[in-house]
């Protein structure tokens, strides 16, 4: 026979888990509506008609292709979880009016692209793209030939006063079609002229996609993992 006190600590502690549960749930749900209205592609939430469970996973799935890191792929229609490879297809339900449980759905929407659009740049890549567009890459001629130069950072290689050497990373960006040099030379921070690098309208495009989690951008504090 429980005591008083401990039945009282019981209940307690029993409001407490359903207040928890109330909490996370809203936690989740604003997540989903963040990402929701970040993502430039619209996603359904649809359940596994064939699951067991009391309260199936609420999947996400997507009208069109989309793309999760450098090649990942989820085909429109399916739950964003399966990708490409799952064999066993899951029945899925038509929408229902809630925000996606799953989590791996749930990540996958915050960080997909639509697959017939730009490859991303890498973070690298993308450190490269914000040095030409704030106008700091030059190709400059010096005593040891003509080389691509970041002009606001000095090395200690030869003619690293000119800045820190960019040709090889240049090439493979222009070759992507991203960056592209000025045909004219113009006056250049370090005093001299050069022949200056700008972004194409591909480069800024590749640019502007989201190197984070939408979620990350759209919200000052992270999602927690419930
Ligand atoms: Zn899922």
């Amino acid at each position: 026979m429980l005591q008083i006190d401990q039945r009282e600590a019981l209940a307690r502690y029993e409001q407490e888990l359903v207040e928890e549960q109330r909490r996370r749930k809203e936690r989740e749900r604003e997540l989903w509506e963040r990402i929701t209205a970040a993502t430039p592609f619209d996603l359904t939430v649809r359940t596994d008609t064939h699951s067991n469970l009391d309260a199936p996973l609420r999947h996400a799935a997507a009208a069109i292709d989309l793309l999760t890191g450098a090649r990942r792929q989820h085909p429109a229609g399916r739950a964003l979880c399966e990708g490409i490879t799952h064999t066993n297809l899951m029945a899925l339900s038509e929408p229902v009016d809630a925000h996606a449980t799953c989590h791996r759905c749930v990540h996958a929407a915050a960080v997909a692209r639509p697959s017939d659009g730009p490859e991303p740049p890498t973070k690298k890549e993308r450190q490269e793209l914000e040095r030409v567009e704030a106008g700091a890459v030059f190709t400059v001629e010096h005593p040891q030939g003509r080389e691509i130069r970041d002009t606001s950072e000095q090395s200690r290689s030869p003619g690293g006063d000119y800045g820190r050497k960019v040709t090889a990373v240049m090439k493979r960006l222009h070759a992507r079609g991203w960056v592209m040099s000025d045909a004219e030379t113009t006056d250049s921070p370090w005093g001299g002229r050069g022949w200056r690098w700008n972004l194409t309208s591909l480069g800024a495009a590749a640019l502007a996609i989201p190197a984070v989690p939408r979620w990350v951008e759209a919200a000052p504090s992270a999602p927690t993992a419930a």
